[in-house]
């Protein structure tokens, strides 16, 4: 049975040369592989191609209108291999062996996807951690506005390729193994398209979209990380020929703080103590990202000891609640001793048996360490 050519480009018979044109075009901009992943798009986006090159060649359009397929060429030959298979059919071979492919069959849209953009947003710790919005200046493709992504100049359409007839692809003599064989490849002139621009459009070149600044508002969620990427779908650069946009995305760069580092939804902060706050206890007021939090240090802290301030650290992004700020204490033994201080810590060390130290080993245990310095 013959294919319903008209059917698959949604129309009937006796459309329009510009119906068929529009209905391809239409058609070409949702199934091109390029612009469209499904499996099944490509299959349709080939069916359609071949429905719109048998429509707009007055030869096989006869041959439709007359209930004929154009392109089976003989029954069975087809089929049967190599006989009566013209330098198409050995193509078809070719294609089979190399890989080559179908998808290269029939004009290809100049319709393609846009690709994605990808800027940086410079941010303060304050601003990943609770959020905040930003306005970011972007320089895209976006789409020509005096051609609307047709690439023409008004008034003017596009035009058959001469090199190639609309076929969008053009074909060789090479030598292989299978001796001369004849290669498909895109047409040069058109780039595959099957079409030309006779007159581009003066605002875009013809290349259907043109470069332009805005100014986007992002909306970045507390709690997100350096090194994260907020995407913006259908921000990013709008495709040749006016194709579908891409997406932008925005990577967190998170400027370094002066106080406090960052791991994960933890962070984290250093506090200096003398000897003598660590050993009789204190409260030191600490600013946060919070506000000041007073900090209850207990007598007899330790260098190294760490003061958790539960839920003051970063929000988690996938969950509730918020991750701890957590304190590190370092206490600072005194460098430089006058004559009394220095009588006075002499007199404490006496008091508290100190002054001949039997130092501890790292074990614990006074081990090797003790026995080095009696
Ligand atoms: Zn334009
Ligand atoms: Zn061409």
């Amino acid at each position: 049975m013959a294919t319903d050519y008209y059917g698959l480009l949604g129309l009937t018979r006796g459309a329009s040369d510009t119906d068929i044109k529009k209905a391809y075009r239409r058609l070409a901009r949702d199934l091109h592989p390029d612009v469209n992943p499904d499996p099944g798009a490509k299959e349709r986006f080939q069916e359609v191609s071949r429905a719109y090159q048998a429509l707009t060649d007055p030869e096989k359009r006869r041959i439709v209108d007359l209930g004929g397929d154009p392109f089976d060429s003989g029954s069975g030959a087809s089929a049967g291999g190599f006989g009566g298979a013209g330098f198409g059919g050995l193509g078809d071979i070719m294609d089979a062996f190399f890989g080559g492919g179908a998808a290269t069959r029939g004009p290809r849209s100049r319709v393609r996807a846009g690709g994605d953009a990808l800027i940086r947003l410079d941010l303060d710790l304050d601003e990943t951690v609770f959020g905040t919005t930003k306005d970011i200046t972007v320089d895209t493709a976006v789409l020509c506005d005096a051609c609307t992504g047709a690439g023409t100049a008004p008034g003017t359409h596009p035009t058959t390729c001469v090199t190639c007839s609309g076929r969008g692809e053009v074909q060789s003599v090479q030598r292989s193994f299978l001796g001369q064989v004849v290669a498909t490849r895109p047409c040069p002139t058109c780039a595959g398209t099957g079409q030309v621009i006779p007159e581009p459009c003066p605002k875009c070149g013809g290349d259907g979209r043109v470069r332009a600044r805005r100014t986007i508002p992002v909306k970045v969620p507390a709690g997100v990380e350096d090194g994260m990427r907020i995407r913006l779908t259908g921000h990013g650069e709008v495709g040749p020929g006016g194709g579908p946009a891409g997406d932008l995305y925005v990577e967190i760069a998170e400027r370094p703080h002066d106080v406090f580092t960052r791991d994960g939804e933890d962070l984290h902060c250093r506090v200096t103590l003398p000897m003598t706050a660590a050993a009789l206890g204190t409260t030191l007021t600490l600013d946060t990202l919070d506000g000041q939090e007073e900090i209850d240090i207990r007598p007899g802290t330790q260098s190294g000891s760490v003061l958790t301030l539960r839920a003051k650290g970063a929000p988690r992004l996938r969950a509730t609640g918020r991750g701890n700020l957590m304190v590190h204490v370092e206490v600072e033994t005194p460098t430089r001793l006058d004559a009394e201080q220095e009588k006075l810590l002499r007199e404490l060390a006496a008091l508290r048996g100190e002054d001949r130290p039997a130092a501890a080993g790292t074990d614990g245990h006074g081990g090797l360490f003790s026995r080095l310095f009696k």
